[in-house]
Order: C-alpha cells, then sequence, then structure tokens
C-alpha cells in the first residue's frame, strides 16, 4: 500500500501533528508563512521526478516539454510583478540565490560590504562562519546606537575606505525600509555592484506597499516563502541582460544541478496570487498588524516593566522587541509566549549586553497571521495578550486566560480546513 499512513505511520503522525500544531498555535515568526493549499498541490506533484538540467528551450534532458512551459510561466510571472527584465527562478533557497550572485559577480578575496547580522543582516551578506564570510573578505555597517537606524554615513564611510566590489542591502530583523536611491548613489560612487536581498520584504514590494529596489539595484535577490507566502525557495532578478547570463551560470552549472521543478512550479502559482487584490489586502493587514502590535508595546504598562519597541515602530511586517532594561531576556520571553500558544523568536538586538544564545530581543511578525485572516481588531487583541503576557508576572490563572483568547483566535480563523 502507498499511501503514507499506511506505508510509514511514523513520519505521518508526525506531519499531523505539525499541522495540528500549525492550526492551533498563533504563528509569529516573521519569517514564516502559510502556503496556499494550491501551492502545497503544486509542490507535491509528479514534477518532483523530473530532471531539467538548463534552461526553458536549452535542456540537456528529454521529456521537458510540460516542465518548460511551468518554468516559463514562473519567470513571465515574477518579472511581471516586480518589474523586472530578466529572472531566474531556480535556486533552491534564498542562501543559494546569494550564494549563485556572488560567485557570478566577485573573485575569492573581493570585498563585500553588508549590515552586520548582530545588528539585522543575514548569514550570507558576511557572517564569519557562511561560505560569504569564508570566501570574501567582509566590512560591515551597522545601524546607530541613538535611533537603530541604518547609518548610511558609515555606508559611505565604509565604502570609500574599502572600496567593496559589492554592496548588500537588505536584512533579516529590521523593522524600517532601505534608502535603495542611497545606496545606489554609494555604490556608483566606489564602482561596486549593488545587490538588494528583499527575502523580508518581497510580499511587500509586490502589493506596491513597501518601494520596489529592482530599479536601483545591479541585481535582486529574494526568497519566495516569506512575506510573499509561497512555497520555500529562492529567485534572482536583474535588469542587466549581462548579468542575467552570469547568474544563470552561476546557479547551473555554478551551484546547481537539476532544478526542483515541483518546487518552481509552486513558484509560479504562488507569484499568480501574488498579483491578485486578495493578495495586496492581505499585506495592508499584515503592515497594519505590525503598527498596532508596535504602539501597543510602547504603551505605558509596558514600557513601566523595561520594555520597549526599537526604532520607536515599524514600516514592515515586523516589530523588533527590546529587553535590554527587561528582567526577561529573550529566550525567557520566547518560552512565556510559547507556552501560551504563540510562536515567535528570540533574537539579539544591536548592542546587546546578553550572549546571542539568551538575547535581549524578540522579532514578532504578522506575515502568518494575517493569511489566515487576522484584521486590525484580531492584531489589536494578539497585542494585547503579547503585552500582558510580557509585562506582568504570569500566574497560572493569567497563563490559563491568555491560552484560552488565543485558543478562541486560532479556532476563530481555522486554517487548512480541507487537510
Ligand atoms: N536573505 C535574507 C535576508 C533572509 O532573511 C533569509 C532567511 O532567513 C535568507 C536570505 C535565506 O533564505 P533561505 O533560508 O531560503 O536560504
Amino acid at each position: 500500500n502507498d499511501n503514507l499512513a499506511d506505508f510509514d505511520p511514523e513520519v505521518h503522525a508526525a506531519i499531523r501533528a505539525e499541522l495540528a500544531r500549525q492550526q492551533n498555535t498563533l504563528e509569529m515568526i516573521a519569517s514564516e508563512n502559510f502556503a496556499p493549499v494550491a501551492v502545497m498541490e503544486a509542490q507535491g506533484s509528479a514534477l518532483t521526478n523530473k530532471y531539467a538540467e538548463g534552461y526553458p528551450g536549452r535542456r540537456y534532458y528529454g521529456g521537458c516539454e510540460h516542465i518548460d512551459v511551468i518554468e516559463q510561466l514562473a519567470i513571465d510571472r515574477v518579472k511581471d510583478l516586480f518589474g523586472a527584465e530578466y529572472a531566474n527562478v531556480q535556486p533552491h533557497s534564498g542562501a543559494q540565490a546569494n550564494a549563485a550572485v556572488m560567485f557570478a559577480l566577485l573573485n575569492p578575496g573581493d570585498t563585500i560590504l553588508g549590515l552586520d547580522l548582530a545588528h539585522g543582516g543575514h548569514l550570507t551578506h558576511g557572517m564569519r562562519l557562511n561560505y560569504s564570510g569564508k570566501l570574501y573578505n567582509v566590512a560591515a555597517y551597522h545601524v546607530r546606537e541613538s535611533d537603530f537606524q541604518v547609518d548610511m554615513e558609515e555606508v559611505e564611510r565604509l565604502a570609500l575606505e574599502h572600496r567593496p566590489r559589492m554592496i548588500v542591502a537588505g536584512w533579516s530583523a529590521y523593522p524600517l525600509q532601505l534608502d535603495f536611491g542611497e545606496f545606489r548613489r554609494i555604490a556608483d560612487l566606489v564602482g561596486a555592484y549593488l545587490m538588494v536581498d528583499m527575502a523580508h520584504f518581497a510580499g511587500l514590494v509586490a502589493a506596491g506597499l513597501h518601494p520596489n529596489p529592482v530599479p536601483h539595484a545591479d541585481v535582486v535577490t529574494t526568497t519566495t516563502h516569506k512575506t510573499l507566502g509561497g512555497p520555500r525557495g529562492g529567485v534572482i532578478l536583474t535588469n542587466r541582460a549581462d548579468l542575467s547570463k552570469k547568474f544563470n551560470s552561476a546557479v547551473f552549472p555554478g551551484l546547481q544541478g537539476g532544478p526542483l521543478e515541483h518546487v518552481i512550479a509552486a513558484k509560479a502559482v504562488a507569484f499568480k496570487a501574488a498579483a491578485t487584490e486578495e493578495f495586496r489586502d492581505r499585506q495592508k493587514r499584515t503592515l497594519e498588524g505590525a503598527q498596532i502590535i508596535a504602539q501597543r508595546l510602547m504603551a505605558d504598562d509596558v514600557r513601566d516593566a523595561g520594555i520597549t519597541v526599537l526604532t520607536g515602530g515599524t514600516q514592515v511586517h515586523l516589530v523588533l522587541v527590546d529587553l535590554r532594561h527587561s528582567p526577561l531576556d529573550g529566550q525567557q520571553g520566547e518560552d512565556r509566549l510559547h507556552s501560551i500558544g504563540i510562536t515567535v523568536n528570540r533574537n539579539a538586538v544591536p548592542f546587546d549586553p546578553r550572549p546571542p544564545m539568551v538575547s535581549s530581543g524578540l522579532r514578532i511578525g504578522t506575515p502568518a497571521l494575517a493569511t489566515r485572516g487576522f484584521g486590525a481588531a484580531e492584531f489589536g487583541t494578539v497585542a494585547d495578550i503579547i503585552g500582558t503576557a510580557l509585562s506582568r508576572d504570569m500566574s497560572p490563572d493569567l497563563a490559563a486566560a491568555l491560552s484560552g483568547q488565543v485558543g478562541d483566535l486560532a479556532k476563530r480563523f481555522p486554517l487548512y480546513p480541507e487537510l
């Protein structure tokens, strides 16, 4: 018998348990989302069986006529979505997309200038243990201690001092929009490539609710599973014909073999969804929800507990909670929210006095709950629950009351009822 439940009850049971966890708790990890059933259907299709090394019309395997249709749809849709001339939809992940871009444009030992990991950058922007930090010479820019905003004067100073071959603009934990025009000016000043990694905020860009980096950058990379709400994967976009050829050959045969065409089909479905009015409405609720949470976590009762919000608000889908002056550390904050059914991740804040494994911050995101259907009223309730949980002593009675509220919200917005 071929079905999963019968053939492999252990894996089947764990998958069912994970589905139930997603259904019964409130997911607020800023990099997560819920892919539509249509996306998961494409990803679980017979395309998983097909080898298709190469690109549409130029494959190294026979039998790619249907695969070509699918990959071309994904390419055309993502180009339309972001107004880019060229797209590569084959990177298996965001990290692979970034690796391919660096592989295409840099030589080992070249200098890159990216946002420090401890200040919100990503591993692939030059972290010591990552390929980016091992292969390339890294200079890192930071946020200012006074207002936690990216210090563009420092970016310019470091660019002039280090003459990087590439400047990376993008982040994993930063609550504000970046000034892409200013990054472009600085890159031009020193003859550097500008790569923007919009992995986190691509969904907002697609909805027209965040500036689009494509017109400013030599290359833009993204994941497809965060605000964009598709399958796990990566994409490379550019308006430069000369660079697009380099990216294609860096992805294949440079870094990858056979593309994951089942994931590429799921990407195509997600790009179609991202062009709809419904998606735009969801991204609006995502932004509004983050603002509601930021406001609530800056209210007096929370402030009195030594808790505040970095930069005093948010312009994107996440809020960075500052626990440096709270007795509660990041680990305890994460655990406390987990105990009442809300999933977030602890996150070092810039200039964090606590060690990274504990940290003094929480990263709270709204994309997954917006996908579930949450609007201003529900985000208001969630904001209250989080504010109360973090700022008050957690008695068993309070914990039970807050868990009850979380459970009610989860029930009112069923996730994947058809599964
Ligand atoms: N770039 C940024 C800015 C990210 O935040 C992430 C993921 O956290 C990535 C790239 C990597 O994506 P993936 O996990 O798909 O490799």
